[in-house]
Parts: C-alpha cells; structure tokens; sequence
C-alpha cells in the first residue's frame, strides 16, 4: 500500500530535485523512529517497509520479544510524541539493576536514585513501539510502501533512483538502510561486515515467580552466559537466556515444569521458584559490525550497522542513538545550505556513530569473553574486579551514565 506525499513546498515553488529528501529502507523501531524524526524536522521521508506490522492491543499476550529502553531512547521517543502513549500502554519501569557472577558469586548493583534519578530505564514490547511509531507516521507525512521490498538502487547526480520489487519507483536524496542485521541493502551497497558468531542463542519467554521483581532488571552470569530476568508491568519477568546453540534447543523443546525448574536453578532461584512460563522463542546472537556506514547517498542505521550481544540491553540504545545524530547532521547540513547526502556530511554522522557503537560493541563483547573465563585465578579477578567496581561509586556512576545515554 502506498500513501500520498505530504508535499511540504505546495504553492511555494518547489525547488529542482527528486521528490523526497529520504527513503528509510526497514519499518522496525530504529528505522520507523527514522522516518518520524526526519519527517518531523521537515524532511520529505517515505518509509519501505517488507512486512506490515500486527498492531499492538493490550488484550494480547506480552509480546515475546521485549527492549529495556535507556532514559535516552525514551527521550528521543518524548521527542517524537509517541513515549506518553506507550508509557500509558505497558511497560516495565525498573529503578535498579543486579548483576551477579555465579562464578565468583561477586555482584554489583545500580541504582537510579544514586544518579537523583526516578528510573534507570524501561522494559518495553518491541510490537508496542513499533505500533506507536508507524501510528504517527500518516500526521508526519511520512509516504508508507508497506508490504514492499527493494529489487535495486541506482545512485544518479542528485538522487537515489529505488525499484521496488512491485515495480514502483522512488527518487530521494538520501537512501537510508535500517533492514535489520541481515540488510540486503547492506549488501547491495557493497558493504561489508566483521565480527563473529557466539554460537549462542538468546531464549526468551516470559515467566512467573514465586517473588516479586521488585522493579529491578535482575541477570546473573553464568559459564554458559548470562540470564537476564526483566521486570513487566504484570509482575511477570522476561527472560533472555543466552546458550550454546544446542543447549539452547534443549531448553527450548523442555516441558513446562522442567522449564521453570532449569529457569530457576539457572537464576539460583533470586526471586524464589518459577511457576509458570509462556511460549519460548530464540534468536541467534552475534556481533556484526558493518565495515563503513555511508556509501554514495547512502546510510546505514540500527542493527544494519552494529549487531551486538544482548548482555548490556543495548542493541535498539545504539539505533536510536543513530538516529539522533542523523537528524541531528541532515538539520545542520540543511540550515548550512548543503546537500544533505554530500559526502562529508555523511561522513561526520557516520564518523561519530560508528566511532561510539564500536567502542560499546567490543566492550560487551570483551564483558561476554570475560564472563565465559572458567579456570579458578581468572574467575577469582573477575570476582575481584566486581567487587572494586561497585564500591569505587565515579567508576559506576560513569558506567551507568553511558549505559543511560548521558
Ligand atoms: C534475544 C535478544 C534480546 C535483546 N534485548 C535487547 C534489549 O534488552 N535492549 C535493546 O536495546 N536491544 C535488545 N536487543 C536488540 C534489539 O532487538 C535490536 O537491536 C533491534 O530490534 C534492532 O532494530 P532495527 O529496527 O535496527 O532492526 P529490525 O528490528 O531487525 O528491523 C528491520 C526491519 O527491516 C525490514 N526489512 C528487512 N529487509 C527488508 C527489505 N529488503 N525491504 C524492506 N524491509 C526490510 C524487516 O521486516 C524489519 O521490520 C535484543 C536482541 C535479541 C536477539
């Protein structure tokens, strides 16, 4: 389905060039609060989209998949005008956080009153933010193609030159990919990636404890990887539990009971015992970082650019972080009277961004290989690290300013 173009110029005389600033390829959270902002700061945005998403209801179950939004997403998300509504919809605040080492058995503890702060964050459906996003994007004037895929890009003087699949055409000035980790955009533009496959999968479910979540995101490491449990509105946690591949499938085809019990045994059963689960899912974890973010009129935003391990929460973090920065430099470039795509515009966003994202990738990538040490001196340092890390309170309110987005 294709939507009319709000036209921004009507009766002004509208300037020389193709009819849309950006075309943002991958309606998902990242790429949906892409065409918002941009659209919002007065960029003609269109918005490719290959599978129309299920709106969200509150009578449905919790979706599976769930994002612990930093106090900077949810800023940008306020920015946007969506937050109050997903706020009033359901979401999962949490004011503290707990890591443990089952290892060392050291732990370490935040607290957002410790930085004056009410929240440090919230647990939040993936269907719930994206439903809100593309509820707001017919007002923006942002030109829906949804279901619709793209077949190839030709990049011409001023614009990108878009063939989608049904045969329909789209020039813009800027192409945008946020089509996920797997971005066949990616791969059309020549882009490569580096990396690696942890062999591991993330199950998640959400289950039902004999103790309450005391509004705290709760993940304890273990040798196999960490267990995070995650505070819902309903007084339920979701869990995302990261394991070797094959474990991972045993986990998964359990029944319910033992389910809950392995759950249990793996949380050293923090919030008592687990009553009751709901359906399982999993999802391959790997750290994928894509080689550049910009070619010729072209960008790279969300998982398309950086993949990353789930142990910090921070994968959708780091997507609208892009975002920002690329509204953030196209208003710039405009108000300098620029060519929004001209090379080192998309330099300066793609400079910043991947500079930012690859310092945190690796960082929660070199916190997964730390945690997976097994011989006892090196569980004894982790254990010691810890231990120093949470009494030295600049060090952990520095860790947990960056994981808020400050
Ligand atoms: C187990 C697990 C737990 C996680 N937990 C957290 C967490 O707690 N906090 C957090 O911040 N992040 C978390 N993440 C990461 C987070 O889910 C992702 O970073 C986020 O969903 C990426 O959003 P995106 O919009 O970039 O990509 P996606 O959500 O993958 O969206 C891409 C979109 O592009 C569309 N698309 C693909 N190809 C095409 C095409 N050719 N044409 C048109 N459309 C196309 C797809 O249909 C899709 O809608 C977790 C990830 C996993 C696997």
């Amino acid at each position: 389905m294709s939507r009319p173009l709000a036209t921004r110029e009507a009766g002004a005389g509208r300037r020389r060039g193709p009819e849309l600033d950006v075309a943002v390829v991958g309606g998902g959270m990242v790429g949906a609060a892409a065409a918002l902002a941009l659209a919002r700061a007065g960029f003609a945005s269109a918005l490719i989209e290959a599978r129309e998403p299920a709106p969200w209801r509150s009578e449905d179950e919790v979706d599976l998949r769930v994002v612990g939004l930093a106090p900077s997403s949810i800023g940008l998300l306020d920015d946007l005008g969506v937050w109050t509504a997903i706020r009033q919809a359901r979401v999962g605040p949490y004011a503290h956080m707990h890591v443990w080492d089952a290892g060392s058995g050291a732990g370490i503890d935040f607290d957002a009153a410790a930085n004056g702060q009410s929240e440090l964050g919230c647990i939040v459906e993936n269907s719930l933010v994206q439903s809100m996003l593309w509820q707001a994007l017919d007002a923006a004037g942002v030109r829906r193609h949804c279901p619709a895929a793209v077949a190839g890009f030709e990049v011409r003087e001023d614009r990108v030159q878009l063939a989608l699949a049904d045969g329909a055409t789209l020039a813009a000035r800027l192409l945008i990919a946020a089509d996920g980790a797997g971005s066949p955009l990616r791969a059309m533009a020549g882009i490569g990636t580096r990396g690696r496959d942890y062999h591991q999968r993330g199950v998640v479910a959400h289950v039902r404890t004999e103790r309450g979540h005391a509004n705290t995101a709760w993940q304890r490491f273990l040798p196999t990887g960490p267990l995070a449990l995650l505070p819902l509105a309903d007084g339920r946690c979701s869990i995302v539990w990261s394991l070797p591949e094959a474990q991972a499938a045993r986990v998964l085809d359990l029944h319910e009971a033992a389910f809950c019990e392995a759950v249990g045994v793996a949380s050293d059963f923090r919030l008592g015992r687990v009553t009751a689960t709901s359906e399982r899912a999993a999802f391959p974890l790997q750290l994928q970082l894509a080689e550049r973010y910009d070619a010729e009129r072209f960008v790279l935003l969300g998982d398309a650019a950086h993949a990353v391990h789930p142990l910090a929460g921070q994968g959708v973090n780091l997507g609208l972080r892009d975002v920002f920065e690329l509204r953030d430099t196209l208003v710039a470039a405009r108000a300098g009277g620029r060519d929004i795509a001209a090379p080192h515009v998309l330099r300066r966003y793609a400079r910043r961004r991947r500079s930012a994202n690859t310092l945190d990738a690796l960082g929660f990538d070199a916190l997964a290989r730390i945690y997976a040490w097994q011989a006892p001196p090196l569980v004894a340092m982790r254990g010691l690290g810890v231990r120093l890390l949470d009494r030295l309170d600049p060090l952990k309110q520095l860790v947990g300013g960056h994981a808020a987005g400050r």
